[in-house]
């Protein structure tokens, strides 16, 4: 097995997230937009690397945060102020309106911004994940955490081009009553063959004794990981292993690590030496 190890793509920009942001600066440069808006949890990895992104290349950034501005920032909503983004808190009802369209557009206007779905979702963050099959085409099996769907959306977009035989394995990191599935079984390009496995554990952003074991487990082996995505996949893979004798097997591994502050745990000085403890 081998683990494509995004988490190390750069200290600060990490993960898919990054991929799936490629894909939507490139709308954005052909928008004629000032600024670019998304919306996030107060330890959202996507609001972390757009921050950092649209800080490195000089862009406006607007974070419309689920929480309100009287809690104390999380070590991740720091970042993305030390990096010169605006924060604006939504509380519950006003947060569950964003992916409503006239809501999105009262945004945009007010901000003259480009609007990016949480977590970079879309046609084009997936359009950015789709080089992921450069990689993933030489196994039998690529496997990954699966939140939006975005990134192993785009992934199969690009196995389908080059018409690979590889079988992709999400492991759904969301309790979402089988919405996942259904989508997918829309979605998913021809020819992809694909298993999508309910690895949500009792709840998105959970962590169990258990999944925090495992944590320390890879820890030590210099795997790190981080409860929302990363754990779920290798707590889901672990058991399954056996089954996989003989087989070539890609592990993505998301990145998100800057999210294990929120956890209490910390983060790796290799890999976010200025995060340390
Ligand atoms: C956002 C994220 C995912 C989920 O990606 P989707 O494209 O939304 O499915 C997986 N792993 C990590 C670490 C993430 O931050």
């Amino acid at each position: 097995m081998d683990v494509l190890r995004l988490d190390q793509i750069d200290p600060w920009l990490s993960g898919n997230k990054p991929l799936k942001l490629q894909g939507w600066l490139q709308q954005f440069r052909c928008s004629g937009k000032r600024a670019l808006l998304s919306f996030g949890g107060p330890h959202s990895n996507h609001l972390h690397a757009l921050a950092y992104l649209a800080f490195r290349q000089q862009l406006p950034a607007r974070l419309v945060v689920r929480g309100y501005a009287h809690l104390p920032l999380t070590p991740t909503l720091q970042d993305c102020r030390h990096w010169q983004a605006q924060l604006q808190f939504a509380g519950r009802v006003e947060y569950q309106r964003r992916y409503d369209p006239d809501y999105q557009q009262q945004l945009a206007r007010q901000y003259d911004a480009l609007v990016i779905p949480e977590g970079g979702a879309g046609a084009a963050g997936a359009a950015g994940c789709q080089g992921l099959a450069q990689v993933a085409c030489a196994y039998d099996e690529v496997w990954l955490a699966v939140g939006s769907g975005t990134t192993a959306l785009g992934l199969a977009a690009g196995l389908a081009a080059r018409k690979a035989q590889t079988r992709l394995v999400g492991v759904n990191a969301v309790a979402d009553q089988g919405e996942r599935q259904r989508h997918w079984q829309q979605q998913m390009p021809a020819g992809v063959c694909w298993e999508l496995i309910d690895g949500a554990r009792g709840g998105f952003a959970r962590a169990d004794e258990a999944l925090l074991a495992l944590i320390g487990r890879y820890d030590e082996w210099q795997l790190p990981l981080e409860p929302v995505y990363t754990a779920k996949l290798l707590a889901a893979l672990e058991p399954r292993l056996p089954a996989l004798e003989g087989r070539r097997i890609l592990l993505v591994h998301s990145g998100g690590l800057q999210g294990r502050r929120g956890y209490g745990l910390s983060v790796p000085d290799a890999v976010l030496g200025r995060y340390a403890g």
